[in-house]
């Protein structure tokens, strides 16, 4: 069965080839485009957000390609993912398309996938469990090649190296057939990353907040990592699926981990869910704000109210933590150059004042190799034993220096008595 999907990042990279072994041919809507813009701005109203426009042109241009089934992404109704996948359909039937349309509500990705794969392709309970299995594998590699792009691209010496090696590495995912070759060419897939020639120096650290479609997809953010890649930063991404998938299955069995964390860091500052990512972005921002990064910058879709709502949310968070943040809004007549000027003046800001900042303490010998949990502990170790050392120091030198006093008395008592 071949059904249609609509763009966003690289997904189709993980579920095409997971779902392959399954009949179901998903077939990925063409590359976002200006063409795929208008058909949404010219059939949609003109206050519906802008990647909801931009995922009915996508719907257009895989309906186009002649698929049967469509994957369209909805919502629990507090945004207007809520409402505009309904409202979408039906201007697709009056456009002429014949489909069967699956509607994916994308705040509840695990069970919304398990759904899908029952409905369109009633696996048995072993095929399930190899397709999730062989899904998390390929959500964790894609993961781990876009990490790599994004930690070296500041660093190459050579400008789009690393982006053609992406572009190489995610086409031969595409083709992967099972596990077992995914498990035998993952180190073959990741090694040439290690081997890009690259500059020695720390880069300017920015974490990425917001709505999930516009961090997500480069059309529409302007190539926005690219850019700051090649103005020298480190793009920090606070969302990666991989990590998604883990953190909420140890918050739903154990109550902690990441989402609890969040949640945590949030609540201060936004105790409730008021739709879309909002919550997510200032949890995230919270915790970004406690880490070692030099900035944050807050993307959101022109009339998103949950990031409008965000927005004002981080602006209290920067008065109070002073974390510089930049925030960014696209919309149908968003320019590349606009945005360059932009991230050229923050990142400006920000060397400037990493600049003024004292360096900390390189960590000696040991500590460099040590790794997480344990150098944690030892630093805690440290912490605790270099206060005992402290206090014991004191008391010591206070003692002395009372012993000291207590003789030099004597002896001038003495040397008074004797004149
Ligand atoms: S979160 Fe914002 S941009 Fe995304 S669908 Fe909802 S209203 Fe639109």
């Amino acid at each position: 069965m071949r059904v249609g999907f609509p763009r966003l990042g690289s997904f189709h990279v993980f579920l095409k080839p997971a779902f392959r072994p399954l009949g179901i041919d998903l077939c990925e809507a063409p590359p976002s485009s200006r063409r795929t813009l208008d058909l949404g701005v010219k059939k949609n109203p003109e206050t519906i957000c802008t990647p909801c426009k931009l995922l009915f042109g996508n719907y257009v241009e895989v309906l186009e390609q002649g698929v049967e089934s469509l994957v369209m992404f909805g919502g629990p109704g507090t945004c207007r993912l809520g409402y505009s996948a309904r409202l979408q359909e039906s201007y697709l039937h009056q456009m002429g398309f014949e489909f069967a349309p699956y509607t994916v509500d994308l705040y509840h990705l695990p069970a919304e996938t398990l759904r899908f794969l029952r409905t369109l392709a009633q696996p048995t309970l072993a095929e399930l469990v190899e397709t999730l299995r062989f899904l998390l594998a390929l959500i964790e590699l894609v993961d781990d090649i876009e990490r790599a792009t994004l930690r070296i691209r500041p660093l190459e010496r050579q400008t789009g190296t690393v982006d053609r090696l992406r572009e190489k590495a995610l086409a031969e995912v595409l083709a992967l057939p099972d596990r077992g070759k995914l498990n035998e060419s993952r180190d073959e897939l990741l090694r040439p990353f290690q081997q890009v020639p690259c500059r020695e120096q720390d880069p300017l650290r920015i974490a990425l907040v917001g709505d999930l479609y516009t961090m997500l997809e480069p059309f529409f953010n302007l190539g926005l990592e690219q850019a700051l890649g090649r103005l020298g930063v480190h793009v920090k991404r606070s969302f990666w699926l991989s990590e998604m998938s883990r953190n909420m299955l140890q918050a739903a069995l154990l109550h902690r981990g990441h989402t609890i964390e969040r949640l945590k860091a949030g609540t201060p500052y936004l105790a409730r869910n008021i739709g879309g990512f909002a919550q997510s972005t200032v949890g995230e921002a919270a915790l970004f704000a406690e880490g070692d990064v030099d900035g944050l910058i807050h993307l959101a879709p022109f009339n998103c109210t949950p990031e409008v709502m965000a927005h004002n949310v981080l602006l209290s968070m920067q008065r109070e933590r002073g974390i510089p943040f930049l925030s960014l809004s696209f919309d149908e007549q968003s320019g590349r150059a606009g945005l360059l000027t932009r991230l050229e003046a923050f990142v400006d800001i920000l060397e400037r004042r990493r600049e003024r900042r004292p360096a900390p303490d390189p960590p000696t010998g040991w500590r460099t190799w040590v790794s997480f949990p344990l150098s944690g502990v030892i630093q805690d170790l440290e912490g605790k034993l270099s206060e005992v050392a402290t206090t014991v120091l004191k008391d010591f030198t206070t003692r002395e220096s009372g012993q000291a006093t207590t003789s030099r008395n004597r002896s001038d008592i003495q040397a008074e008595k004797d004149q």
